[in-house]
């Protein structure tokens, strides 16, 4: 397989990537990982599901969010052609011959889609790697695409890519501009927090700022339920995880996965920890072209097939841990979203 990152994202990706490569991914691990105790994420929970009758499904968006971070980060994409030939990461694999796919997937998120040398690696791209399969493309044939969360739909819309497969949730306000095949996997948002900071439990976050990035959805819905939020929102969670450990932000939230990986890596492990429990169902879903029907119909059959056969235990264990880390009960998923 090949590996690409388009070119808006390059200079960003490599400095960000840096760290994270030379990091382990042992993301079953208990060290560091914790999500505390039992009372104070019982406490925790109440507390930020208290309001979730009023949360949307895209979480909103941020009421004092960083006004320069936010415009600085408001680049056009990248055209497919203007990405086709930017800065090709060689795979070290054969030469691709026949028909090639592109699919795009995060490359700095350890456990799920993370670049380490020339090879993508973590369980979105094992994922990807297996519905292609399905649809007729070996890996020699895949070229990984790096995506950051706010260019999901723009890079389906225009073609660039074939699939996401990057942590991506489905929701009511994705599916009115792209499809989604899916889920194949269901995540919870959570807060990562340093362990010696100055938060300690989800009522602690009142008035702090908290990372996350823009085109996510965790943000909005944090910020409806923990009152006097500030954001500050970057394109990478990496990003937010180099803030996070200098301590220019006290909490970072997104997925429980994503956090997870981060807290696992040698370089933070015993630093971080998630707190809060888990307050939203995240979905994953694999975004393909509005209206193309028959590729998520193929889709729903490989992700079915994936479980069936044992590869979907195989690929989370391998990358994540023990499933039961994750949404104990509702992994893997049975309902599939109905492609019309
Ligand atoms: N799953 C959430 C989303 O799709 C957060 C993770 C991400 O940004 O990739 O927005």
């Amino acid at each position: 397989m090949t590996v690409r990152t388009p070119k808006l994202e390059r200079m960003k990706a490599v400095k960000r990537i840096a760290p994270i490569v030379a990091a382990t991914t042992l993301i079953g691990c208990s060290g560091g990982s914790g999500v505390g105790t039992q009372t104070s994420r019982a406490q925790n929970e109440s507390m930020l599901t208290s309001a979730a009758s009023k949360s949307s499904d895209d979480g909103g968006s941020s009421p004092r969010a960083n006004a320069s971070e936010l415009s600085a980060t408001d680049s056009p994409m990248p055209s497919a052609s203007t990405s086709a030939s930017s800065n090709p990461v060689s795979s070290g694999e054969p030469t691709m011959t026949g028909p090639t796919i592109k699919i795009g997937v995060k490359f700095d998120q350890p456990g799920l889609g993370l670049k380490v040398g020339s090879t993508a690696t973590g369980f979105d791209v094992d994922v990807a790697t297996y519905v292609a399969g399905k649809l007729g493309y070996a890996p020699n044939q895949i070229e990984f695409i790096q995506v950051p969360s706010r260019q999901r739909e723009n890079v389906l819309q225009s073609g660039m890519v074939k699939m996401v497969v990057a942590t991506y949730s489905i929701t009511d306000k994705r599916l009115s501009v792209i499809d989604m095949a899916g889920p194949y996997f269901n995540a919870g948002q959570s807060v990562l927090v340093r362990t010696n900071g100055p938060i300690s439990t989800a009522s602690d976050l009142v008035g702090h700022t908290v990372c996350s990035v823009r085109g996510s959805t965790a943000f909005g819905k944090l910020a409806q339920r923990v009152p006097g939020l500030t954001a500050k929102e970057f394109d990478t969670y990496s990003a937010c995880v180099v803030a996070l450990a200098d301590g220019s932000i006290s909490a970072m939230t997104t997925d429980d996965t994503i956090l997870r990986g981060y807290a696992n890596q040698s370089q933070y492990r015993g630093n971080f920890k998630l707190i809060g429990g888990t307050i939203t169902n995240e979905r994953y879903g694999i975004g393909i072209k509005k209206g193309d029907v028959e590729t998520c119909r193929k889709i729903n059959g490989a992700l079915r097939s994936m479980v069936a056969d044992g590869s979907w235990e195989r690929f989370v264990r391998k990358n994540l841990g023990d499933p039961a880390l994750f949404k104990a009960g509702a992994n893997p998923p049975v309902d599939l979203e109905t492609c019309h």
